[in-house]
Protein backbone atom coordinates (compact mmCIF):
# COMPACT_ATOMS: atom_id res chain seq x y z
CA UNK A 1 0.00 0.00 0.00
CA UNK A 2 1.99 3.40 -0.79
CA UNK A 3 1.58 6.57 1.52
CA UNK A 4 0.22 8.83 -0.64
CA UNK A 5 1.27 12.11 1.82
CA UNK A 6 4.30 10.87 3.11
CA UNK A 7 5.81 14.06 1.89
CA UNK A 8 3.43 16.44 3.65
CA UNK A 9 4.67 15.84 7.73
CA UNK A 10 8.34 16.41 7.15
CA UNK A 11 8.29 19.79 7.54
CA UNK A 12 10.83 20.12 10.12
CA UNK A 13 13.43 17.95 9.53
CA UNK A 14 15.63 19.93 11.39
CA UNK A 15 13.93 19.68 14.78
CA UNK A 16 16.49 21.53 16.84
CA UNK A 17 14.76 24.54 17.00
CA UNK A 18 11.12 25.15 17.26
CA UNK A 19 9.11 24.58 14.04
CA UNK A 20 6.99 27.43 14.66
CA UNK A 21 7.15 31.05 16.18
CA UNK A 22 3.71 31.45 16.22
CA UNK A 23 3.17 31.03 19.83
CA UNK A 24 3.93 34.00 22.07
CA UNK A 25 6.92 34.56 23.82
CA UNK A 26 5.46 34.65 26.99
CA UNK A 27 4.86 30.97 26.79
CA UNK A 28 6.49 28.67 29.28
CA UNK A 29 8.75 26.03 27.41
CA UNK A 30 7.44 23.03 26.37
CA UNK A 31 8.50 20.27 27.61
CA UNK A 32 6.68 18.36 24.94
CA UNK A 33 9.04 19.63 22.01
CA UNK A 34 11.66 18.19 23.60
CA UNK A 35 13.63 15.85 20.87
CA UNK A 36 14.69 13.72 23.66
CA UNK A 37 10.88 13.11 24.27
CA UNK A 38 9.31 13.72 20.88
CA UNK A 39 11.77 10.46 19.37
CA UNK A 40 9.68 8.39 21.96
CA UNK A 41 7.68 6.06 20.87
CA UNK A 42 6.02 2.60 21.88
CA UNK A 43 6.14 1.63 18.19
CA UNK A 44 6.85 2.58 14.50
CA UNK A 45 4.17 1.86 12.59
CA UNK A 46 3.15 3.23 9.03
CA UNK A 47 -0.09 5.22 10.95
CA UNK A 48 -1.29 6.25 7.60
CA UNK A 49 -1.78 2.43 6.73
CA UNK A 50 -3.26 1.89 10.07
CA UNK A 51 -5.67 4.72 9.60
CA UNK A 52 -7.15 3.90 5.95
CA UNK A 53 -10.18 2.71 5.09
CA UNK A 54 -9.77 -1.62 4.61
CA UNK A 55 -11.82 -2.16 1.57
CA UNK A 56 -14.94 -4.16 2.27
CA UNK A 57 -15.56 -2.07 5.42
CA UNK A 58 -18.06 0.13 6.13
CA UNK A 59 -17.03 4.12 6.49
CA UNK A 60 -19.52 4.23 9.81
CA UNK A 61 -18.12 1.18 11.30
CA UNK A 62 -14.75 1.83 10.75
CA UNK A 63 -14.79 5.27 12.48
CA UNK A 64 -16.97 3.84 15.50
CA UNK A 65 -15.06 1.14 15.95
CA UNK A 66 -11.24 3.83 16.18
CA UNK A 67 -13.26 6.30 17.97
CA UNK A 68 -14.52 4.11 20.55
CA UNK A 69 -10.56 2.68 20.93
CA UNK A 70 -9.21 6.24 20.88
CA UNK A 71 -11.81 7.17 23.77
CA UNK A 72 -10.46 4.69 25.79
CA UNK A 73 -7.00 5.04 25.19
CA UNK A 74 -7.50 8.75 26.26
CA UNK A 75 -9.54 8.39 29.17
CA UNK A 76 -6.73 5.56 29.95
CA UNK A 77 -4.09 8.01 29.98
CA UNK A 78 -6.12 11.02 31.81
CA UNK A 79 -6.20 8.54 34.55
CA UNK A 80 -2.61 8.24 34.83
CA UNK A 81 -2.29 11.85 35.67
CA UNK A 82 -6.07 12.46 36.73
CA UNK A 83 -4.88 12.93 40.70
CA UNK A 84 -2.37 15.70 39.24
CA UNK A 85 -5.27 17.45 37.73
CA UNK A 86 -7.19 18.85 40.23
CA UNK A 87 -9.43 21.89 41.04
CA UNK A 88 -6.45 23.64 42.53
CA UNK A 89 -4.14 23.06 39.57
CA UNK A 90 -6.24 23.63 36.70
CA UNK A 91 -8.61 26.03 37.72
CA UNK A 92 -9.75 26.20 33.45
CA UNK A 93 -9.68 24.08 31.07
CA UNK A 94 -6.99 25.28 28.94
CA UNK A 95 -4.38 23.58 26.67
CA UNK A 96 -1.49 26.00 25.68
CA UNK A 97 -2.95 29.69 25.53
CA UNK A 98 -6.76 27.98 24.81
CA UNK A 99 -9.49 27.82 27.07
CA UNK A 100 -12.19 25.87 26.48
CA UNK A 101 -15.63 25.83 27.80
CA UNK A 102 -18.32 23.32 28.36
CA UNK A 103 -21.96 23.82 26.55
CA UNK A 104 -24.62 22.15 28.81
CA UNK A 105 -27.47 20.77 26.78
CA UNK A 106 -29.02 24.07 26.75
CA UNK A 107 -26.18 25.79 24.59
CA UNK A 108 -25.65 27.88 28.24
CA UNK A 109 -21.81 28.09 28.38
CA UNK A 110 -20.10 27.09 31.61
CA UNK A 111 -17.07 27.78 33.12
CA UNK A 112 -15.46 24.81 34.73
CA UNK A 113 -11.91 23.62 36.23
CA UNK A 114 -10.05 20.90 33.75
CA UNK A 115 -11.11 17.99 35.38
CA UNK A 116 -14.56 18.76 35.50
CA UNK A 117 -14.78 19.49 31.93
CA UNK A 118 -12.77 16.25 31.04
CA UNK A 119 -15.50 14.63 33.30
CA UNK A 120 -18.03 15.84 31.39
CA UNK A 121 -16.26 14.88 28.16
CA UNK A 122 -15.46 11.15 29.60
CA UNK A 123 -19.16 11.04 30.44
CA UNK A 124 -20.89 12.07 27.41
CA UNK A 125 -18.30 10.12 24.93
CA UNK A 126 -19.09 6.82 27.13
CA UNK A 127 -22.92 7.54 26.81
CA UNK A 128 -22.38 8.18 23.01
CA UNK A 129 -20.39 4.92 22.24
CA UNK A 130 -22.30 2.94 24.26
CA UNK A 131 -25.39 4.12 22.59
CA UNK A 132 -27.07 1.50 20.27
CA UNK A 133 -28.81 3.85 18.76
CA UNK A 134 -25.66 6.04 18.06
CA UNK A 135 -22.77 3.80 17.94
CA UNK A 136 -24.58 0.55 16.51
CA UNK A 137 -22.85 -2.87 16.89
CA UNK A 138 -25.79 -5.43 16.20
CA UNK A 139 -25.71 -6.63 12.47
CA UNK A 140 -28.43 -4.73 10.43
CA UNK A 141 -28.86 -1.89 12.58
CA UNK A 142 -28.00 1.30 10.72
CA UNK A 143 -26.09 4.19 12.08
CA UNK A 144 -28.36 7.59 12.48
CA UNK A 145 -27.73 10.50 10.04
CA UNK A 146 -26.31 12.33 12.88
CA UNK A 147 -23.54 9.81 13.20
CA UNK A 148 -20.50 11.72 11.24
CA UNK A 149 -21.28 15.30 12.62
CA UNK A 150 -21.54 13.33 16.67
CA UNK A 151 -17.78 11.54 16.07
CA UNK A 152 -16.60 15.00 14.95
CA UNK A 153 -17.68 16.48 18.42
CA UNK A 154 -16.12 13.48 20.01
CA UNK A 155 -12.71 14.23 18.46
CA UNK A 156 -13.02 17.70 18.93
CA UNK A 157 -13.63 16.80 23.04
CA UNK A 158 -10.97 14.15 23.12
CA UNK A 159 -8.64 16.89 21.28
CA UNK A 160 -9.08 19.15 23.83
CA UNK A 161 -7.84 16.81 26.81
CA UNK A 162 -4.93 15.49 24.90
CA UNK A 163 -4.05 18.64 24.16
CA UNK A 164 -4.22 19.13 28.16
CA UNK A 165 -2.31 16.50 28.79
CA UNK A 166 0.17 17.74 26.56
CA UNK A 167 0.41 21.23 28.08
CA UNK A 168 -0.41 20.93 31.55
CA UNK A 169 0.63 17.50 32.47
CA UNK A 170 3.78 16.46 30.35
CA UNK A 171 6.00 16.79 33.54
CA UNK A 172 3.77 13.86 35.19
CA UNK A 173 3.63 11.75 32.09
CA UNK A 174 7.49 12.02 31.77
CA UNK A 175 7.96 10.54 35.24
CA UNK A 176 5.47 7.82 34.98
CA UNK A 177 7.35 7.20 31.49
CA UNK A 178 4.13 7.11 29.60
CA UNK A 179 5.70 9.46 26.60
CA UNK A 180 6.43 6.95 24.47
CA UNK A 181 2.45 5.87 24.86
CA UNK A 182 0.74 9.07 24.71
CA UNK A 183 2.80 10.23 21.45
CA UNK A 184 2.17 7.12 19.75
CA UNK A 185 -1.78 7.49 20.71
CA UNK A 186 -1.41 11.48 19.54
CA UNK A 187 0.38 10.90 16.38
CA UNK A 188 -2.28 7.66 15.78
CA UNK A 189 -5.18 9.78 16.52
CA UNK A 190 -4.10 13.21 14.60
CA UNK A 191 -3.64 10.83 11.59
CA UNK A 192 -6.98 9.39 11.83
CA UNK A 193 -8.60 12.79 11.87
CA UNK A 194 -6.20 14.18 9.20
CA UNK A 195 -7.27 11.39 6.91
CA UNK A 196 -11.24 11.27 7.57
CA UNK A 197 -11.53 15.19 7.89
CA UNK A 198 -12.94 14.73 11.23
CA UNK A 199 -11.38 18.20 12.76
CA UNK A 200 -10.89 21.67 10.88
CA UNK A 201 -7.06 22.32 11.06
CA UNK A 202 -8.28 25.66 13.40
CA UNK A 203 -9.03 23.25 16.15
CA UNK A 204 -6.03 21.11 15.94
CA UNK A 205 -3.50 24.15 15.52
CA UNK A 206 -2.82 24.40 19.27
CA UNK A 207 -0.04 20.96 18.65
CA UNK A 208 0.97 21.74 15.14
CA UNK A 209 4.31 22.39 17.02
CA UNK A 210 4.13 19.39 18.42
CA UNK A 211 2.68 17.43 15.42
CA UNK A 212 5.37 18.62 13.04
CA UNK A 213 8.35 17.08 15.19
CA UNK A 214 6.56 13.78 15.74
CA UNK A 215 6.28 13.35 12.12
CA UNK A 216 9.30 14.27 10.88
CA UNK A 217 11.83 12.02 9.36
CA UNK A 218 14.49 12.33 11.84
CA UNK A 219 12.10 11.93 14.92
CA UNK A 220 10.54 8.70 13.43
CA UNK A 221 13.75 7.26 12.78
CA UNK A 222 14.73 7.54 15.92
CA UNK A 223 11.58 5.87 17.15
CA UNK A 224 12.26 3.42 14.84
CA UNK A 225 14.81 2.32 17.36
CA UNK A 226 13.27 2.07 20.41
CA UNK A 227 10.20 0.30 18.34
CA UNK A 228 8.59 -2.48 20.17
CA UNK A 229 4.74 -3.60 19.10
CA UNK A 230 1.68 -2.61 20.48
CA UNK A 231 -1.03 -1.95 18.24
CA UNK A 232 -3.92 0.66 18.93
CA UNK A 233 -6.48 -0.45 16.53
CA UNK A 234 -8.65 -3.18 17.69
CA UNK A 235 -12.19 -4.33 16.43
CA UNK A 236 -14.72 -3.54 19.18
ZN1 LIG B 1 -5.05 19.33 34.46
Amino acid sequence: MSIRRSGSYNVSKKSKTKPNGKKPVSEEKKLYLEPEYTRVRVADFEFKQLVTLPQEIDLNEWLASNITTFFNHINLQYSTISEFCTAETCQTMAACNTQYYWYDERGKKIKCTAPQYIDFVMSSVQKLVTDEDVFPTKYGREFPSSFESLVKKICRYLFHVTAHIYSAHFKEIVALELHGHLNTLFSHFLLFIREFNLLDTKETAILDDLSEMLFSEDSREAAGATGGAQNHVKER
